[in-house]
Protein backbone atom coordinates (compact mmCIF):
# COMPACT_ATOMS: atom_id res chain seq x y z
CA UNK A 1 0.00 0.00 0.00
CA UNK A 2 2.60 2.18 1.17
CA UNK A 3 4.72 1.00 -1.91
CA UNK A 4 1.30 2.06 -4.28
CA UNK A 5 1.42 5.85 -2.42
CA UNK A 6 4.96 6.08 -3.00
CA UNK A 7 4.51 5.31 -6.60
CA UNK A 8 1.81 7.83 -7.26
CA UNK A 9 3.46 10.34 -5.62
CA UNK A 10 6.37 9.92 -7.34
CA UNK A 11 4.48 10.10 -10.66
CA UNK A 12 2.50 12.97 -9.68
CA UNK A 13 5.85 15.14 -8.39
CA UNK A 14 7.84 14.22 -11.82
CA UNK A 15 4.90 15.20 -14.14
CA UNK A 16 4.33 18.24 -11.92
CA UNK A 17 8.47 18.77 -12.27
CA UNK A 18 7.96 18.37 -16.11
CA UNK A 19 5.07 20.38 -16.29
CA UNK A 20 6.57 23.43 -14.12
CA UNK A 21 9.92 23.35 -15.98
CA UNK A 22 7.70 23.68 -19.26
CA UNK A 23 6.10 26.56 -17.83
CA UNK A 24 9.30 27.64 -16.42
CA UNK A 25 10.87 28.02 -19.44
CA UNK A 26 11.35 32.09 -20.07
CA UNK A 27 9.28 33.93 -22.07
CA UNK A 28 11.51 36.03 -23.16
CA UNK A 29 12.41 36.24 -26.71
CA UNK A 30 15.73 35.41 -28.24
CA UNK A 31 17.00 36.15 -31.53
CA UNK A 32 16.97 32.72 -32.33
CA UNK A 33 13.05 33.10 -31.69
CA UNK A 34 12.90 36.51 -33.75
CA UNK A 35 14.38 34.14 -36.96
CA UNK A 36 11.93 31.81 -36.15
CA UNK A 37 9.45 34.08 -36.62
CA UNK A 38 10.58 35.52 -39.62
CA UNK A 39 10.60 32.27 -41.16
CA UNK A 40 7.12 31.98 -40.38
CA UNK A 41 6.22 35.40 -41.63
CA UNK A 42 8.17 34.75 -44.69
CA UNK A 43 5.82 31.02 -45.00
CA UNK A 44 2.84 33.18 -44.61
CA UNK A 45 3.68 35.49 -47.35
CA UNK A 46 4.83 32.62 -49.62
CA UNK A 47 0.90 30.53 -49.03
CA UNK A 48 -0.61 34.29 -49.52
CA UNK A 49 1.30 34.79 -52.81
CA UNK A 50 0.63 30.94 -53.98
CA UNK A 51 -3.08 31.34 -53.04
CA UNK A 52 -3.25 34.73 -55.27
CA UNK A 53 -1.40 32.79 -58.25
CA UNK A 54 -4.34 30.30 -58.06
CA UNK A 55 -7.14 32.01 -57.72
CA UNK A 56 -5.68 34.54 -60.44
CA UNK A 57 -5.07 31.26 -62.91
CA UNK A 58 -8.63 29.80 -61.61
CA UNK A 59 -10.11 33.17 -62.59
CA UNK A 60 -8.34 33.01 -65.88
CA UNK A 61 -9.73 29.72 -67.08
CA UNK A 62 -12.87 30.97 -66.23
CA UNK A 63 -12.81 34.14 -68.25
CA UNK A 64 -10.96 31.81 -71.42
CA UNK A 65 -14.07 29.47 -70.68
CA UNK A 66 -16.76 32.80 -71.13
CA UNK A 67 -14.80 33.60 -74.46
CA UNK A 68 -15.80 30.23 -75.91
CA UNK A 69 -19.27 30.48 -74.94
CA UNK A 70 -19.60 34.03 -76.41
CA UNK A 71 -17.97 32.71 -79.63
CA UNK A 72 -20.25 29.62 -79.69
CA UNK A 73 -23.57 31.98 -78.91
CA UNK A 74 -22.46 33.97 -82.06
CA UNK A 75 -21.77 30.87 -84.28
CA UNK A 76 -25.44 30.17 -82.52
CA UNK A 77 -27.12 33.25 -83.86
CA UNK A 78 -25.27 33.56 -87.55
CA UNK A 79 -26.90 29.91 -87.85
CA UNK A 80 -30.10 31.04 -86.98
CA UNK A 81 -29.91 34.17 -89.47
CA UNK A 82 -29.19 31.53 -91.95
CA UNK A 83 -31.90 29.33 -91.14
CA UNK A 84 -34.35 32.21 -91.26
CA UNK A 85 -32.89 32.92 -94.70
CA UNK A 86 -33.61 30.08 -96.11
CA UNK A 87 -37.52 29.96 -94.67
CA UNK A 88 -37.71 33.68 -96.25
CA UNK A 89 -36.32 32.18 -99.45
CA UNK A 90 -38.72 28.93 -99.08
CA UNK A 91 -41.92 31.77 -98.46
CA UNK A 92 -40.94 33.39 -101.57
CA UNK A 93 -40.83 30.20 -103.43
CA UNK A 94 -43.98 28.86 -101.90
CA UNK A 95 -45.84 32.75 -102.99
CA UNK A 96 -44.71 31.76 -106.46
CA UNK A 97 -45.76 28.44 -106.61
CA UNK A 98 -49.06 29.32 -105.23
CA UNK A 99 -49.06 31.81 -107.84
CA UNK A 100 -48.95 29.43 -110.32
CA UNK A 101 -51.16 26.68 -109.10
CA UNK A 102 -54.06 29.45 -108.83
CA UNK A 103 -53.15 30.08 -112.22
CA UNK A 104 -53.57 26.70 -113.82
CA UNK A 105 -56.78 25.44 -111.23
CA UNK A 106 -58.21 28.89 -112.79
CA UNK A 107 -57.81 27.19 -115.72
CA UNK A 108 -59.06 24.23 -115.37
CA UNK A 109 -62.44 25.50 -113.75
CA UNK A 110 -62.61 28.86 -115.83
CA UNK A 111 -61.04 28.75 -119.03
CA UNK A 112 -59.56 32.55 -119.10
CA UNK A 113 -57.49 34.25 -122.18
CA UNK A 114 -53.73 34.93 -122.39
CA UNK A 115 -52.79 31.58 -120.03
CA UNK A 116 -49.74 29.91 -121.16
CA UNK A 117 -51.84 26.43 -120.05
CA UNK A 118 -54.76 27.92 -121.63
CA UNK A 119 -52.90 28.10 -124.59
CA UNK A 120 -51.23 24.98 -124.42
CA UNK A 121 -54.46 23.12 -123.60
CA UNK A 122 -56.48 25.15 -126.65
CA UNK A 123 -53.87 24.56 -129.37
CA UNK A 124 -54.51 20.75 -128.47
CA UNK A 125 -55.10 19.16 -132.29
CA UNK A 126 -57.88 16.66 -131.20
CA UNK A 127 -59.85 15.58 -128.30
CA UNK A 128 -57.42 13.04 -127.49
CA UNK A 129 -54.67 15.15 -127.42
CA UNK A 130 -56.91 17.58 -125.78
CA UNK A 131 -57.13 15.37 -122.64
CA UNK A 132 -53.53 14.46 -123.00
CA UNK A 133 -52.96 18.36 -122.29
CA UNK A 134 -55.21 18.70 -119.71
CA UNK A 135 -53.50 16.06 -117.44
CA UNK A 136 -50.42 17.02 -118.49
CA UNK A 137 -51.75 20.35 -116.71
CA UNK A 138 -53.16 18.54 -113.82
CA UNK A 139 -50.04 16.66 -113.15
CA UNK A 140 -48.60 20.29 -112.98
CA UNK A 141 -50.71 21.13 -110.53
CA UNK A 142 -50.07 18.11 -108.91
CA UNK A 143 -46.28 18.33 -108.93
CA UNK A 144 -46.76 22.19 -107.83
CA UNK A 145 -48.99 20.64 -104.71
CA UNK A 146 -46.00 18.57 -103.85
CA UNK A 147 -43.07 20.87 -103.97
CA UNK A 148 -45.22 23.33 -101.90
CA UNK A 149 -45.64 20.60 -99.27
CA UNK A 150 -41.86 19.76 -99.21
CA UNK A 151 -41.60 23.14 -98.90
CA UNK A 152 -43.45 23.88 -95.77
CA UNK A 153 -41.85 20.80 -94.64
CA UNK A 154 -38.01 22.11 -95.15
CA UNK A 155 -40.06 25.29 -93.47
CA UNK A 156 -41.01 23.05 -90.25
CA UNK A 157 -37.73 22.01 -90.12
CA UNK A 158 -35.95 25.20 -90.43
CA UNK A 159 -38.32 26.43 -87.53
CA UNK A 160 -37.02 23.79 -85.40
CA UNK A 161 -33.82 24.07 -85.82
CA UNK A 162 -34.04 27.67 -85.44
CA UNK A 163 -35.82 26.86 -81.56
CA UNK A 164 -32.78 24.14 -81.19
CA UNK A 165 -30.16 27.21 -81.91
CA UNK A 166 -32.25 29.28 -79.28
CA UNK A 167 -32.24 26.96 -76.52
CA UNK A 168 -28.53 26.66 -76.96
CA UNK A 169 -28.24 30.15 -76.89
CA UNK A 170 -30.28 30.46 -73.69
CA UNK A 171 -28.02 27.46 -71.93
CA UNK A 172 -25.22 29.54 -73.34
CA UNK A 173 -26.21 32.43 -71.20
CA UNK A 174 -27.55 30.96 -68.17
CA UNK A 175 -24.03 29.47 -68.43
CA UNK A 176 -22.53 33.20 -68.91
CA UNK A 177 -23.95 34.41 -65.78
CA UNK A 178 -23.16 31.01 -63.83
CA UNK A 179 -19.72 32.02 -64.70
CA UNK A 180 -19.58 35.71 -63.92
CA UNK A 181 -21.24 34.76 -60.67
CA UNK A 182 -18.45 32.06 -59.76
CA UNK A 183 -15.74 35.26 -61.49
CA UNK A 184 -17.37 37.43 -58.77
CA UNK A 185 -16.98 35.22 -55.78
CA UNK A 186 -13.58 34.29 -56.75
CA UNK A 187 -12.63 38.02 -57.35
CA UNK A 188 -13.85 38.60 -53.72
CA UNK A 189 -11.43 36.10 -52.69
CA UNK A 190 -8.46 37.79 -54.65
CA UNK A 191 -9.82 41.47 -52.48
CA UNK A 192 -9.67 39.24 -49.68
CA UNK A 193 -5.96 37.88 -50.95
CA UNK A 194 -4.58 40.89 -51.73
CA UNK A 195 -5.45 42.32 -48.09
CA UNK A 196 -3.95 39.24 -46.92
CA UNK A 197 -1.05 39.63 -49.36
CA UNK A 198 -0.30 43.38 -47.84
CA UNK A 199 -0.83 42.39 -44.47
CA UNK A 200 2.22 39.51 -44.54
CA UNK A 201 4.13 41.57 -46.82
CA UNK A 202 4.27 44.30 -43.82
CA UNK A 203 4.38 41.60 -41.16
CA UNK A 204 7.45 39.84 -42.98
CA UNK A 205 9.43 42.90 -44.33
CA UNK A 206 9.47 44.81 -40.48
CA UNK A 207 10.37 41.45 -38.83
CA UNK A 208 13.42 41.12 -41.45
CA UNK A 209 14.04 44.90 -40.29
CA UNK A 210 13.80 43.64 -36.54
CA UNK A 211 16.48 40.59 -37.27
CA UNK A 212 18.80 42.68 -39.11
CA UNK A 213 18.97 45.44 -36.51
CA UNK A 214 19.24 42.77 -33.61
CA UNK A 215 22.12 40.46 -35.60
CA UNK A 216 24.00 43.24 -35.51
CA UNK A 217 23.33 43.74 -31.33
CA UNK A 218 24.25 40.16 -31.24
CA UNK A 219 27.44 40.26 -33.16
CA UNK A 220 28.33 43.26 -31.64
CA UNK A 221 27.92 42.09 -28.22
CA UNK A 222 29.28 38.43 -29.03
CA UNK A 223 25.90 37.02 -27.33
CA UNK A 224 24.69 33.45 -28.66
CA UNK A 225 21.54 33.71 -30.85
CA UNK A 226 19.63 32.03 -27.81
CA UNK A 227 20.52 34.33 -25.37
CA UNK A 228 17.51 36.16 -24.24
CA UNK A 229 16.78 39.93 -26.28
CA UNK A 230 17.14 41.43 -22.55
CA UNK A 231 20.26 39.70 -21.16
CA UNK A 232 22.06 40.67 -24.50
CA UNK A 233 20.78 44.11 -25.55
CA UNK A 234 20.61 47.12 -23.42
CA UNK A 235 17.77 47.58 -22.55
CA UNK A 236 16.72 50.21 -19.76
CA UNK A 237 14.77 48.96 -16.69
CA UNK A 238 11.28 50.10 -16.44
CA UNK A 239 9.22 49.77 -13.19
CA UNK A 240 5.79 49.07 -15.26
CA UNK A 241 3.69 50.46 -17.58
CA UNK A 242 1.71 53.54 -17.88
CA UNK A 243 -0.89 54.99 -20.05
CA UNK A 244 0.24 55.95 -23.64
CA UNK A 245 -2.06 59.12 -24.08
CA UNK A 246 -2.54 62.08 -21.47
CA UNK A 247 -6.30 61.65 -22.49
CA UNK A 248 -8.36 58.78 -23.98
CA UNK A 249 -11.10 56.69 -23.07
CA UNK A 250 -11.25 53.13 -23.59
CA UNK A 251 -13.84 52.05 -25.92
CA UNK A 252 -13.41 48.14 -26.88
CA UNK A 253 -11.66 45.92 -24.44
CA UNK A 254 -9.03 42.74 -24.59
CA UNK A 255 -10.42 39.49 -25.54
CA UNK A 256 -12.74 38.01 -28.29
CA UNK A 257 -15.10 39.73 -30.34
CA UNK A 258 -17.25 40.56 -33.25
CA UNK A 259 -14.33 42.70 -35.63
CA UNK A 260 -16.20 45.93 -36.24
CA UNK A 261 -15.06 45.59 -39.54
CA UNK A 262 -14.27 42.53 -40.97
CA UNK A 263 -17.78 40.77 -38.84
CA UNK A 264 -16.14 37.76 -37.68
CA UNK A 265 -15.59 37.27 -34.08
CA UNK A 266 -11.58 36.96 -33.64
CA UNK A 267 -8.97 37.84 -30.93
CA UNK A 268 -8.47 41.47 -30.03
CA UNK A 269 -5.58 41.54 -28.66
CA UNK A 270 -5.36 44.73 -27.05
CA UNK A 271 -7.42 47.36 -25.92
CA UNK A 272 -9.12 50.47 -28.11
CA UNK A 273 -8.32 53.67 -26.67
CA UNK A 274 -10.50 56.33 -28.29
CA UNK A 275 -9.02 59.69 -29.15
CA UNK A 276 -8.79 62.39 -31.59
CA UNK A 277 -6.65 62.02 -35.04
CA UNK A 278 -2.84 62.99 -34.34
CA UNK A 279 -3.17 62.84 -30.42
CA UNK A 280 0.77 62.30 -29.62
CA UNK A 281 1.02 58.95 -28.22
CA UNK A 282 3.67 58.27 -25.55
CA UNK A 283 5.69 55.29 -25.10
CA UNK A 284 4.48 53.30 -21.99
CA UNK A 285 7.70 52.74 -20.60
CA UNK A 286 11.29 53.44 -20.85
CA UNK A 287 12.68 51.21 -23.55
CA UNK A 288 13.94 50.40 -27.13
CA UNK A 289 11.66 50.38 -30.17
CA UNK A 290 12.20 47.15 -31.95
CA UNK A 291 9.66 46.60 -34.43
CA UNK A 292 8.62 49.03 -37.16
CA UNK A 293 5.56 48.44 -39.31
CA UNK A 294 5.26 51.03 -41.91
CA UNK A 295 2.66 51.24 -44.30
CA UNK A 296 3.27 53.40 -47.52
CA UNK A 297 -0.18 54.88 -48.08
CA UNK A 298 -1.68 55.15 -44.56
CA UNK A 299 -4.50 57.60 -46.05
CA UNK A 300 -5.97 54.57 -47.85
CA UNK A 301 -8.14 52.12 -46.73
CA UNK A 302 -6.35 49.48 -48.49
CA UNK A 303 -3.41 49.58 -46.19
CA UNK A 304 -2.38 46.62 -44.01
CA UNK A 305 -4.12 45.55 -41.03
CA UNK A 306 -3.62 47.77 -38.23
CA UNK A 307 -1.75 50.33 -40.49
CA UNK A 308 1.53 52.21 -38.97
CA UNK A 309 2.78 50.19 -35.54
CA UNK A 310 5.42 50.93 -32.88
CA UNK A 311 6.96 47.96 -31.00
CA UNK A 312 8.60 48.90 -27.91
CA UNK A 313 10.45 46.19 -26.24
CA UNK A 314 10.47 46.73 -22.09
CA UNK A 315 12.90 44.99 -19.22
CA UNK A 316 10.43 45.39 -16.42
CA UNK A 317 11.95 43.44 -13.53
CA UNK A 318 13.75 40.97 -14.90
CA UNK A 319 10.80 40.31 -17.51
CA UNK A 320 10.83 41.28 -21.23
CA UNK A 321 7.18 42.94 -22.51
CA UNK A 322 6.69 44.41 -25.78
CA UNK A 323 4.23 47.48 -25.98
CA UNK A 324 2.36 47.77 -29.14
CA UNK A 325 0.70 51.10 -30.65
CA UNK A 326 -1.51 50.55 -33.98
CA UNK A 327 -3.10 52.80 -36.47
CA UNK A 328 -0.25 55.46 -36.35
CA UNK A 329 -1.22 58.30 -38.68
CA UNK A 330 3.00 59.79 -38.49
CA UNK A 331 5.56 57.61 -36.85
CA UNK A 332 8.37 59.84 -34.56
CA UNK A 333 10.81 56.91 -33.91
CA UNK A 334 12.91 54.76 -35.66
CA UNK A 335 14.07 51.38 -34.80
CA UNK A 336 16.34 50.73 -31.52
CA UNK A 337 16.18 54.15 -30.64
CA UNK A 338 15.75 54.42 -27.02
CA UNK A 339 12.72 55.91 -25.22
CA UNK A 340 11.40 57.01 -22.66
CA UNK A 341 7.99 57.37 -20.95
CA UNK A 342 8.02 61.24 -22.40
CA UNK A 343 9.63 59.78 -25.78
CA UNK A 344 6.30 60.47 -28.51
CA UNK A 345 6.62 57.66 -30.52
CA UNK A 346 4.21 58.97 -33.11
CA UNK A 347 0.43 60.46 -33.80
CA UNK A 348 -2.27 58.93 -33.48
CA UNK A 349 -4.83 57.50 -36.58
CA UNK A 350 -7.71 54.94 -37.12
CA UNK A 351 -9.76 57.75 -38.82
CA UNK A 352 -12.78 56.25 -41.70
CA UNK A 353 -10.17 56.58 -44.67
CA UNK A 354 -7.26 54.88 -42.80
CA UNK A 355 -6.34 50.97 -42.69
CA UNK A 356 -9.07 48.84 -43.81
CA UNK A 357 -8.98 47.04 -39.90
CA UNK A 358 -10.43 50.53 -38.61
CA UNK A 359 -13.63 53.14 -38.70
CA UNK A 360 -12.98 55.83 -36.60
CA UNK A 361 -9.83 57.86 -34.84
CA UNK A 362 -8.31 55.49 -31.66
CA UNK A 363 -5.10 54.03 -30.75
CA UNK A 364 -4.62 50.43 -30.52
CA UNK A 365 -2.78 49.56 -27.73
CA UNK A 366 -1.31 46.20 -27.03
CA UNK A 367 0.75 44.44 -24.43
CA UNK A 368 3.10 41.43 -24.77
CA UNK A 369 4.55 39.60 -22.26
CA UNK A 370 7.54 37.49 -24.24
CA UNK A 371 5.81 36.82 -27.43
CA UNK A 372 2.73 36.32 -25.98
CA UNK A 373 0.09 39.10 -26.35
CA UNK A 374 -2.04 39.70 -22.04
CA UNK A 375 -4.37 41.77 -21.13
CA UNK A 376 -3.22 44.95 -21.05
CA UNK A 377 -5.37 46.08 -18.05
CA UNK A 378 -3.41 43.70 -16.15
CA UNK A 379 -0.55 46.35 -16.56
CA UNK A 380 -1.50 49.47 -16.90
CA UNK A 381 -4.14 51.52 -15.03
CA UNK A 382 -6.73 52.19 -16.88
CA UNK A 383 -10.23 53.53 -15.54
CA UNK A 384 -13.23 51.80 -16.83
CA UNK A 385 -14.98 50.91 -20.39
CA UNK A 386 -16.22 54.78 -21.50
CA UNK A 387 -14.47 56.56 -18.11
CA UNK A 388 -12.26 59.61 -19.94
CA UNK A 389 -8.73 60.03 -17.94
CA UNK A 390 -6.53 63.39 -18.03
CA UNK A 391 -3.37 61.74 -16.68
CA UNK A 392 -1.28 59.29 -17.71
CA UNK A 393 -0.99 57.67 -14.52
ZN1 LIG B 1 -7.90 47.43 -31.44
Amino acid sequence: MIKKAMKFILVFVVSFAFTCNVFAVSNNTSLKDLKDKLAKDEATLNSVVRKQNQVKNTIKKIENELGDIAKEIDRYEREIKESKDKVEELETEIKGKKTEIDNLLNFLEVAQGDNVYLEYIFKAKSFTDFIYRTAVVEQLTKYNDETIDEMYTLIDENKKEQARLDKKIDDSEESITKLNKTISKYNLTMDDLVEDHKDAKADYEASKKEVQAYEKIYKENKCSETTPIIDCVDIPYADGLIRPTKTGVITSEYGMRLHPTLGYYRMHNGVDIGVPMNTPVYASAAGIVSKIVRVKNPNKRNSSCGGNMVYVKHRIKGKEYTTVYMHLHSINVKLQDFVTTGSIIGKSGGGESYDYCTTGPHLHFGVMKGSNYVNPRNYVNFPKKGVRWSSRM
